[in-house]
Parts: structure tokens; sequence; C-alpha cells
């Protein structure tokens, strides 16, 4: 039977080290990290993301900014507020919930917001820095499942890793995560012929698919670590991951549960990015 990984203990790790470094910051520099969170038309899950994003800032003593704008907010609206928030110097970090309403061009926005304050990670000029092994902020939940392998102490260097997913925001940055770390990266999506066949070749199994109960246990191998980002609400309102959770864990050395696996990462890694921010613009 597998261990746990406990996104929950490994998250708190994660905040209670930047809530050190936050009071040090504080005390010694003067300087008091602060996120800006926009959250544009009513959507309910995004907002319980930006609830939990404030919540966790007021945890680890950052100020947090909230900016709720209409869902008819037009796109010159929301690129004005960016860009009065890029020149903001009590703002550090700024994050726009995604999605935004259809209306709106997301690239426009992201690519609107200041590089140093992208804590999400996702303007190009950040992908780019990732791409190449430089970068100053972390893509959030791929480097929250890095903390978790790592919590495990699985090497990952020579390994065979296989991530399921190829978007921009988890699979991509997932597969270049482990790359940087001498994993055998191998990224499968929607066309990948003989699926199974290669994630049960994966010591390291990543997926980010976004369909419950995908993974079944004929696709792992004895032993692996599987981590599950899916999030996949269930006709009963119940959370579960892409991993067949039940049969999976009997196989495997380590897994992530949903929840408490890496839902609980992303905040923190958000945190940790913001902090790296407020120390880079104060050059700390
Ligand atoms: P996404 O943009 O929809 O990407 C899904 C990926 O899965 C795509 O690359 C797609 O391939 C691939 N895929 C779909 N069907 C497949 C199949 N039959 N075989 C192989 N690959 C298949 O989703 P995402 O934003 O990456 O998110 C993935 C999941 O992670 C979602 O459940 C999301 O809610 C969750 N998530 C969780 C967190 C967290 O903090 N825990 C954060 C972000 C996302 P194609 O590219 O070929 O279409």
């Amino acid at each position: 039977m597998a261990k746990l990984i406990n996104g929950k203990e490994v998250s708190a790790a994660v905040k209670q080290r930047v809530k050190t470094e936050t009071e040090k910051i504080i005390s010694e520099k003067g300087v008091t990290p602060g996120l800006a969170v926009i959250i544009v038309g009513d959507d309910p899950a995004s907002r319980v993301y930006v609830n939990s994003k404030k919540k966790a800032c007021a945890e680890v003593g950052f100020k947090s900014f909230e900016y709720a704008m209409p869902k008819e907010t037009k796109q010159e609206e929301l690129l004005e507020l960016v860009n009065k928030l890029n020149n903001d110097s009590e703002v550090n970090g700024i994050l726009c919930q995604l999605p935004l309403p259809k209306h709106i061009n997301e690239n426009a926005v992201i690519n609107a917001i200041s590089a140093e304050k992208d804590v999400d990670a996702f303007h190009p000029f950040n992908v780019g820095k990732i791409m190449i092994g430089e970068f100053s902020f972390l893509p959030c939940t791929p480097a929250g499942v890095m903390e978790l392998i790592d919590s495990t102490g699985t090497e990952i260097s020579g390994k065979n890793c296989v991530v399921i997913g190829r978007s921009n925001i988890v699979g991509k940055p997932m597969a270049m995560l482990l790359l940087h770390r001498s994993g055998t990266v191998t990224i499968c999506h929607s066309k990948t012929q003989n699926l199974a066949e290669i994630c049960r070749n994966a010591d390291i199994l990543v997926a980010a698919v976004g369909k419950a109960n995908f993974v079944t246990a004929d696709m792992v191998k004895d032993g692996a670590v599987v981590i599950d980002v899916g999030m996949n609400r269930l006709e009963n309102g119940k959370l579960c991951g892409d991993v067949d959770f039940e049969n999976v864990e009997k196989k495997v050395s380590f897994i992530t549960p949903v929840p408490g696996g890496v839902g609980p990462m992303t905040i923190a890694m958000l945190m940790q990015n913001t902090l790296t921010a407020a120390k880079m613009q104060n050059n700390i």
C-alpha cells in the first residue's frame, strides 16, 4: 500500500518558511510584501480561490488588495487597473484570477502585468526564463508538485517521468521542472498513442488531465510515485482527481490524495513567489 503525500503538511511548511522570512524583512527592512488579486465576474469557483489566496496572505503576514470587478468590465478598464498596480510600490505581486469573461483577451491581460510582478509566472518573459532554467518565479502548481516529490525523498535525476497534459499552466512547465532536475521526461496529451504503455514505464507519473479516474491501476508501474493534479467535480458534488485512487494506491509507493494533495501547494508557492517579488523589487 502506498504512503500518502500530505499536501496540507508540506504546504504548511512552505508557508511557515515564507512567514519567517517575511517577519525578517518587515523588521529589518521595513518591507511588507503585498499581493493584488483581481477577480472579474461572479464565478463561484474563482471566488473560492480568491478567498483562499487572501487567507494565505494573512497567514504569512502579507498585505492583500482585492479588486472585484463586474463581469461587464471592459478590457481597457481591466488593463488600466493592471497598469495602475504595475506602478503601485505597495503591490509586489499581481494576480488576475482566470478564467476571464469571454469578451476579454486573457493573453492581453497576462502580457500587461509587469514581468517582475507576475507571481503566477504566466507572462511570456517568465515562461521563457522557466524554459532556460533561470527563473525568478516558479510556475505555482508545477513547483508545488516538485515540493511534494521532494518530500518523499525520491531522486528525480535519471528517472522516467511521465506528465499527462500539456497545458501552459501545468503540463508544459511541469515537464520543464522535471527536465531541469535531469528526469527523462515524456509529455502525453490527447493525441498520444499507447498512453497506458508509456505510463507503465513511469517512475514518476504526474496526471494533469481534468478527467476523473483517468489513470487506472493497469497504467501504473509497481512502486511508482503518482502525483494527481486533477480537480474534478463529480455529479454528487465531491471533488476527485484524475487518478483512480482506490486501486492505484495499492500498487504505488507514494500518491497524493485529492483533496489535500497538490491543491494546497499551489497557493503556498504563490506566497513564495510574492515574497521573491517583494525582495527583488526592494533589492533585498
Ligand atoms: P487543460 O488545459 O484542460 O489540459 C488538459 C490536458 O489533458 C491537455 O493537454 C489535453 O490534451 C490532455 N488530455 C485530455 N484528454 C486526454 C486523453 N484522453 N489522453 C491524454 N491526454 C488528455 O487543463 P489544465 O489547466 O492543465 O488542468 C488539468 C487539471 O488540473 C484540471 O483538472 C484542473 O482543474 C487541475 N488543476 C489543478 C490545480 C491545482 O492547484 N491542484 C491547478 C491547475 C489545474 P490536448 O492538449 O491534446 O488537448
